[in-house]
Parts: structure tokens; sequence; C-alpha cells
């Protein structure tokens, strides 16, 4: 099949499953062996060392052993590196190991210079996913890391720097970061764009200039919370690396879970655009709410910079708002939904709310966490009239200081 061929909607239903008509199935088949019988010692032998080095299996001698290769899991991987442009993709078994093998792939092939025994050096752009930047910040990995804004990347750059890390929408502020100025500013320091949030839908970090590509598979690719996973998109080079540090370290996604992700693409595109238009329906009825202080979604800041026009094909569906009353109504607020379900995670079919301060970016050092005013929405497919008249009984019971709740709202006076 060939994808060029093809719109992102039909890529989504039909990339990965190219060998099922030879296989003579038509849904995905689940590939559940963790060993495989061997041909003989020599052929088995060549496979098992190209697998380990970060290669594919040798057709004569096969996957070997399930740590190495499964079919399952590169079915899904080939579905999300079409959606994705990009020549490969490496698939996790989430997407915080999907983020730690970058950075291992990243330090264990930058070439030093003889004699040069530092660390090597990471450039992080604030903010990020809490989970990233506690992995960023902790000495798990050896590296040393520099924090920094958007504008300051060119002067954070060393000459030991490997790689670049950055998140555009950015969790939860939703603030865009312009992925060509860091690549400019990279002077070819490789990039990773965390595409979470935007989902290869609506962004392509690598056709503008990122190596990497990596989603918390977690979210919206599986898109129904029943499947953890990880995936980076990326060159073929890059993606030996990636699959030599999962070999090793043993990331690899379960194929349980890969047959979910792979599922997932199939609605991928018509879930994201449905929860889109409903997420823009409700940044509009929000920012005339009377509890409301800011409404954050991407461009809301009336985008001076163009960047949804030069780099998304639409704004996507999550939202954060702050609260006037701050970390007290943020409290009744998420104690006060009812069809939002209040719970971390995004990106599914059924909307939820959280409070990223408290939570996803609870190990955030203090300085660069969100306010604790703010709450992030997931918007998911129910009918929009139904999350607003749920957003608007909750946000009235935010407001309502315990004082002025009438008696017979005991629920909220309790809190
Ligand atoms: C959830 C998330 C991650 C981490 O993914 P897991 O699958 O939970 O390990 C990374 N980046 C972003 C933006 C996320 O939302």
């Amino acid at each position: 099949m060939n994808s060029k061929l093809m719109n992102l909607d039909s890529m989504a239903v039909h990339g990965g499953r190219e060998d099922l008509q030879a296989l003579g199935v038509h849904a995905l088949p689940i590939d559940l062996s963790t060993t495989n019988p061997l041909p003989d010692i020599e052929l088995g032998g060549d496979s098992y060392e190209s697998m380990a080095l970060g290669g594919h299996p040798l057709p004569a001698g096969g996957s070997v052993y399930a740590r190495l290769w499964n079919p399952t899991v590169a079915r899904f991987e080939v579905g999300l590196a079409q959606l994705e442009q990009a020549q490969a993709a490496v698939a996790f078994a989430s997407g915080m190991a999907a983020m730690t093998a970058a950075i291992l792939a990243s330090t264990s092939t930058a070439t030093p210079t003889a004699g040069d025994t530092r660390k090597r050096h990471i450039v992080a752009v604030r903010p990020l996913y809490g989970g990233t930047d506690h992995l960023l910040a902790s000495v798990l990995l050896g590296v040393d890391v520099t924090f920094c804004e958007e504008g300051e990347v060119a002067g954070a750059v060393r000459d030991n720097t490997v790689l670049i890390i950055v998140e555009t929408p950015a969790n939860p502020t939703l603030d865009l970061v312009d992925i060509r100025s860091i690549v400019t500013q990279g002077g070819g320091v490789r990039v990773l764009v965390d595409n979470t949030f935007a989902t290869p839908i609506l962004q392509n970090p690598i056709s503008l200039g990122a190596a990497m590509s990596l989603h918390s598979a977690t979210k919206y690719l599986g898109g129904h919370g029943d499947a953890v996973g990880g995936v980076i998109a990326c060159d073929e080079k890059t993606a030996e690396a990636l699959r030599r540090v999962r070999a090793i370290t043993g990331a690899i996604l379960h194929p349980l879970g890969a047959y979910l992700l792979h599922r997932g693409l199939a609605t991928l595109p018509i879930r994201v655009r449905n929860q889109q238009a409903s997420a823009r329906r409700i940044v509009t009825w929000l920012a005339n709410h009377p509890a409301v202080e800011k409404v954050y979604f991407p461009g809301s800041d009336g985008d001076p910079r163009s960047l949804l026009q030069h780099q998304m094909r639409g704004q996507g569906a999550m939202v954060s708002i702050s609260l006037r009353g701050g970390f007290e109504a943020a409290t009744r607020f998420t104690s006060a939904v009812r069809i939002f379900t209040h719970a971390v995670s995004l990106g599914g079919v059924d909307s939820l709310v959280q409070h990223p301060a408290a939570l996803t970016h609870r190990p955030v050092a203090p300085e660069a966490r969100p306010s604790a005013s703010l709450v992030r929405l997931s918007i998911g497919l129910e009918g929009v009239e139904d999350l607003i008249a749920d957003l608007d009984q909750a946000l009235t019971a935010a407001s309502s200081t315990p004082d002025s709740v009438p008696v017979n709202q005991s629920e909220s006076a309790l809190l």
C-alpha cells in the first residue's frame, strides 16, 4: 500500500496492516509468544545479534525472543510511523520508558572527543509533563540537564549537548513552542518533541526538523483509557539506537497493549476532530464565565507568531482554566463534576479533569510548578451540551464559599 497516496484518515485505518492479506486474516493478530522456534543455532544466533544491535530480525532466523521483537508491536510501529510521516517508530511499555530510552540512546550514540569524561548534557524547555521533568531533574540517567525557556535554548546549548527536549502544546499551560526555532537554536543538536497533546493528526514534528516525535500512547493514540504505552517516531538510524536500548533495558511494549493502541489509531483522526470541535465550543463558553479567571487553549493568546497556522492543523482538545478562588475553588470544582471524571491522564473518549499542581506536576520544582488555581480538562466524545451543563454546575459549586451555600446543598457545604 502506498502511503504517499493516502490522506491521514485512510492511513489511520490501513497503516501497519500491509501483511494481513498474505496471512489470510482481516483483524490485527495478537502474537503472544515469548519465544520462537529456532531454525538452527547459526541462523537463530545471527538474527539475535541483529536485533540486539537494534536491527530487524533476519528472515531466516526468526524473531527469537519477545523482548527483542514482536510482530504485533511492529505493526503498531508501522502504523504510527506512517501517521507521523516518519521512516520508523519504536514502541515502549510506557511514555516514560520511551523518554528514558530516547535519553539513553542520545547519550550512547553521541561520540565524545577523546579524553572527554564529562557527563552528556541535555537542554529541556519548560514547561514539561511532570514525569519528564522529574526524570530529568533526578540523577538517575547520569546526564546534566539545563532547564530553560523557549528563547534561551541557543544560549543553553554546550559542546557536549546531545539532546533538546520540548513539549508543544505544553502541559498544562497549552503554550505553543516554535519547533523550527528550537531546531535552529540547537545548531545541529537533535530535538525531541513530546507530541502527546497534538497527536500526529494535528502536528508532525519530524517534518519541522525534529529528530524524534514522542507520544505517551496511553493518551490519544489508544484513546480508550485501557492501555499504557509509549512510542517514538524517527528515522531508521535513530530507531536502531532506540531498539538497542529497548532490547538491553527490556522496555518493549506488551503485544496486548500494542493491539489496543493500533486499534486506537484507526479512529484517532475522527476522535481528535470531534473532541477538538467540542473543546472550541467549551472554550468560547468558558471565556465568559464569571468563575473562570483565565482560559488556556492553543492560540488563546492571539497566537502572535502564527504557530497554529505554521506547525499545527488544529488546536486539539486539551483546555486548562484558572479559577477565581484559587486552590479552594479548584478543590470544590473537581469534587463537583459529574460527567467529567476527576482523574489524571487525558486523550480518551470520556472527559477528565485534574489538578496539575497537586498531581501530574507534583514532582516539578516549586518555581516551575503550575498555579494552584489551575485545573486541566481533557475533552471527550460526550455531547458538548452535556459537558457544558456539567462544567456550569461544577463552576457554580466552585465559586460558592462554604458560608454562602444554602443548607440543602450540604454536600458542597461539607467541603
Ligand atoms: C502521560 C504523559 C507522558 C508519560 O507517559 P506514560 O504513558 O504515562 O508513561 C509523557 N508526556 C506527556 C505529555 C504525557 O501526558
